[in-house]
């Protein structure tokens, strides 16, 4: 069996058309079904580091941060059958979640 390069038309990337849905590579599916926790994920982050610059309780916020990782990992792991190919998707998201702040600071 042949298998078809296709690009994902998102990123652009070339991948096997067996790996996309909806014309989509695996990286690129990942990211859209965490788009909103990895916001959510951005704005507590946020909220920690200001509460914590006022030295009020951070614990609460930071038990709100690992509950939404938690769902993002949950998502991942449906998309991602590979556990150490979904750690990996896991690890850049949140990533991209954490330096999220820096872009949106001062908005
Ligand atoms: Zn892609």
């Amino acid at each position: 069996m042949s298998t078809l390069l296709v690009f994902c038309r998102d990123c652009g990337k070339q991948v096997a058309s067996s790996q996309t849905k909806n014309g989509l590579c695996l990286d690129c599916q990942v990211r859209r079904s965490v788009a909103d926790l990895r916001d959510e994920h951005a704005r507590l982050w946020r909220k920690r580091e200001r509460y914590r610059t006022q030295n009020a309780n951070v614990e609460q916020i930071g038990r709100q941060i690992s509950r939404v990782e938690d769902r993002m990992a949950m998502r991942i792991r449906e998309l991602v059958p590979n556990e150490r190919e979904a750690i990996e998707q896991l690890r850049r998201e949140l990533e991209a979640a954490r330096g999220q702040r820096y872009t949106i600071k001062g908005v």
